[in-house]
């Protein structure tokens, strides 16, 4: 039994998939914009997918996954207002938008990869599926929800009424003219572009041919028409940064039941911010901390895969460089425990129904709305009273994907374990000197003797 707080009805429910009798599980999480590389605060929401992910799949479920990648319509402001992303990315980097989009989706899927997100079953890309948008912009616009001004084709939010139920907003207050202009035209601030036009003034690189005349899509409207095609509505779980509930996230669900007469999805669930210290990770702050970064700075990307993993995905997560350095330790302890496992190959002190109470266990803090951080306190104890094997830690990595299995066995050369056996033999022999002296020998060579009740034990390091 899982269990999963749904932002629609603000509670934590009982996952139930839509196709029952199949164990399949539809889940969409909206992609990047690939104009940019993704920070690891933006990564952080693709860590909090994977663990879903991951969680329903250790539950038995086939998850059938779909990932956009935004590579048109996405503007400045995500109400529909600014310039757009892409154009303006290609001409600062003096590339076509195109180019932008390959380089910065492939930026993506290597950052991923290296912190073990595993790639969606499907990659949807919003300029493949033009068709889609544009079908899904008739039936809207054939059921009355569209309205024509100077700018393109607009969705009318008065004519659906529980508008917001999303955000938890009766009005959705919107500050408008904050940042942009708004749309002249416009008939409620809420209203969002369906077709955006090609400005007169000069050619746009992204543009296609519409029943409405020439232009881009909204941005709103790529996933909805993609999950229709690829998941069917309503699917089951949609995901995302908590950031896109007001405005992203409340327009696909109302072009949804304006255009189907249906829900979405039935779970809508959220990822926390990354925080700093002393605000938001921005671009145009000039913070932003890369994958790439870390990796300069010789700090295993899994480090932050961990760091996220102590804190639930619902929790704001304040970064520093300590707080990863920290988790950069943790983990190598943990490598160094399970290298330890390894190589002892014995069982744990624990019997076959103890162990099946600590799968239960284990099942019971990551069903419950995916508490890794419980989880993970709980494998520590586990390792530190010497209950856990090899196998089951293999198991449960299969939910943490911190590359547990490509940890190799303590091997002791073979001169080690001969000194360690010279050393007890003059224990045994009471000679203190000699064995202290053949003790710092073996600490010489990096490894170091520890006296158990079951005799010498051999570990790595000093
Ligand atoms: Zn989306």
């Amino acid at each position: 039994m899982i269990k999963l707080y749904n932002t629609l009805t603000r509670k934590k429910q009982i996952f139930k998939p839509v196709k029952k009798t199949r164990n399949e599980v539809g889940f969409y999480s909206c992609g990047p914009t690939v104009y940019w590389y993704a920070h690891i605060g933006n990564l952080r929401t693709y860590i909090f997918n994977d663990l879903l992910k991951r969680v329903l799949e250790y539950n038995r479920y086939k998850v059938k996954h779909v990932m956009n990648l935004t590579d048109v319509g996405h503007l400045t402001s995500d109400a529909d207002e600014g310039e757009d992303k892409m154009e303006k990315a290609a001409q600062k980097e003096k590339k076509t938008a195109w180019q932008i989009a390959e380089f910065y989706a492939q930026a993506f899927k290597k950052d991923i990869k290296a912190l073990n997100i595993k790639e969606p079953g499907q990659w949807v890309k919003a300029t493949d599926h033009i068709k889609e948008q544009i079908a899904l912009i008739r039936i809207l616009e054939k059921k009355g929800y569209t309205y024509r001004i100077k700018d393109g084709i607009y969705f009318d939010t008065s004519k659906i009424k529980d508008y917001g139920k999303l955000a938890g907003l009766k009005k959705r207050k919107l500050k408008a003219g904050a940042r942009v202009k708004i749309t002249e035209g416009k008939k409620n601030i809420t209203d969002f572009a369906l077709w955006k036009f090609s400005p007169k003034e000069f050619k746009r690189q992204m543009e296609w041919d519409s029943p409405w005349g020439i232009g881009f899509p909204g941005w709103h409207t790529e996933c909805i028409a993609m999950a229709e095609k690829y998941l069917g509505i309503p699917f089951d779980i949609h995901t995302g940064a908590i950031d896109l509930i007001p405005i992203h996230h409340t327009n696909e669900i109302a072009q949804a039941q304006a255009a189907f007469g249906k829900k979405m999805a039935n779970f809508w669930l959220h990822g926390e911010h990354l925080i700093l210290e002393h605000g938001k990770m921005a671009k145009s702050e000039g913070n932003i901390i890369l994958i790439d970064d870390l990796i300069k700075k010789q700090i295993n990307p899994l480090s932050y895969r961990y760091l996220c993993l102590q804190a639930h995905y619902r929790s704001k997560l304040t970064f520093s460089w300590e707080s990863l350095k920290s988790a950069q330790n943790a983990l190598n302890n943990l490598y160094e425990k399970i290298a330890e496992i390894k190589s002892k190959n014995k069982m744990p002190k624990s019997d076959r129904s103890e162990r099946f109470w600590h799968r239960d266990k284990f099942l019971s803090y990551i069903n419950d709305d995916l508490n890794t951080p419980k989880a993970l306190a709980f494998i520590w104890k586990l390792i530190k009273e010497d209950k856990i094997s090899y196998e089951l830690l293999l198991e449960f990595d299969r939910v943490l994907g911190l590359d547990l299995d490509k940890i190799k066995e303590i091997k002791i050369p073979a001169g080690i374990k001969e000194l360690a056996e010279k050393r007890e033999k003059y224990r045994k022999e009471k000679n203190w000197e000699k064995a202290d002296q053949i003790r710092k020998e073996i600490e010489k060579l990096g490894f170091k003797v520890e006296d158990t009740s079951q005799g010498a034990d051999i570990k790595k390091g000093c």
